[in-house]
């Protein structure tokens, strides 16, 4: 089994059958009662939308384990859902962590998957997972570079020979863009909208660069900051891209130093190659052209960003032999 556990998605997939769970990291609790009510899309329809004794939470917001105990009955929850009943034995598993996680965290996650019904515990660092997963050739003597976007975290990394040259992690996201959007229509509509709303704006008419849609206006429902009632603001593509240039340029000047820290030799594999664009932040609309731009390397969208790193791990459990090389922790 192997599995990405996402801040914003977790994805499991099952070695012969492909990928059989895709579901947001979400949990919801009821605090009286101190159990989980519902996980994964469930729980998501409710962040924003409980009543006062249940809690909707994400337990790995900021890319790291923040809230182990909800970590830990989410990834169970999931790992049940798959193979419940199905086997006699814990399942192998490989999951792929942030690299840029501590071995306290690495710990955490793999007592939370053994604690969940797992068996020997693999794990990989993300940025490899993602590079498998998206077909760069890994395993050659050639420099690669991937950028994975997640919600919480962006993950900048140079790979060569199945290992991690140099990354860089910056807790700069998608979350960070929903959130810019938030206080932008604050600021300048009066209107407060939630984070859900935030991210179907962006995901709807949001840009990074300029692109031939740049005309199109989203009716936006919130409430009005002045006289609290519910309003419905239509909002336009450039301002809201805009909104999010902060967060945006942190994404490339994480890019732009990793290039300047990469030895030589990689940096001209890499302009050879290009840069590739995984994890849902890829779908930006104008990502790649606002990456190219700044930093004159042709730069491509994975296949299938969203499934990337699960796809990896995927992959590395079908050729087990030929994979141990890349994992960065096991247990026993
Ligand atoms: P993680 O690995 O942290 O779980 P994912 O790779 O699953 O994250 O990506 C989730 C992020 O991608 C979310 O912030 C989500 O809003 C964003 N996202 C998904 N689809 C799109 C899209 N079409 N355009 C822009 N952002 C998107
Ligand atoms: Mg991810």
């Amino acid at each position: 089994m192997g599995i990405d556990l996402g801040t914003a998605n977790t994805l499991v997939y099952v070695s012969g059958k492909g990928i059989v769970l895709q579901e947001p990291s979400v949990v919801a609790i009821d605090q009286d009662l101190k159990v989980p009510i519902a996980v994964g899309e469930k729980a998501k329809k409710m962040l924003g939308r409980t009543p006062g004794n249940v809690i909707a939470v994400r337990p790995l917001r900021d890319g790291v384990i923040a809230d182990f105990d909800i970590a830990e009955r989410m990834l169970k929850d999931f790992i049940q859902r798959v193979y419940e009943g199905k086997t006699l034995f814990p399942p192998r598993i490989v999951i792929g962590i942030p690299s840029g996680v501590t071995n306290v965290e690495r710990r955490a996650v793999m007592d939370a998957a053994q604690q969940a019904g797992g068996g020997d515990i693999y794990l990989i660092d993300e940025p490899i997972a993602a590079a498998i997963g998206a077909g760069l050739p890994v395993s050659e003597p050639t420099g690669n570079m991937i950028i994975d976007i997640g919600g919480g975290t962006t993950e900048v990394a140079v790979l060569s020979l199945q290992g991690t040259v140099l990354s860089e992690s910056v807790r700069v996201a998608g979350d960070e863009l929903n959130e810019a959007i938030m206080q932008y229509l604050k600021k300048v509509h009066n209107l407060v909208i939630g984070e859900r709303t935030a991210e179907e704006i962006k995901i709807q008419i949001g840009s990074a660069y300029p692109t031939n849609n740049d005309d199109a206006v989203m009716e936006v429902r919130g409430i009005h900051l002045l006289s609290g009632l519910p309003r419905t603001v239509g909002v336009k593509s450039p301002e809201i891209r805009e909104s999010m240039s902060e967060p945006l340029s942190v994404i490339v000047e994480a890019v732009k130093r990793t290039l300047e820290r990469t030895p030589p030799e990689l940096a001209s594999d890499i302009i050879d190659r290009g840069i590739m664009l995984a994890g849902g932040g890829a779908l930006m609309r104008g990502l790649d052209t606002l990456i190219s731009h700044e930093t004159g390397i042709v730069t491509h969208i994975a296949p299938d960003p969203l499934c990337c790193v699960v796809l990896g791990t995927g992959r590395v459990l079908e050729n087990f032999k030929e994979s141990e090389r890349v994992f960065s922790g096991r247990s026993r």
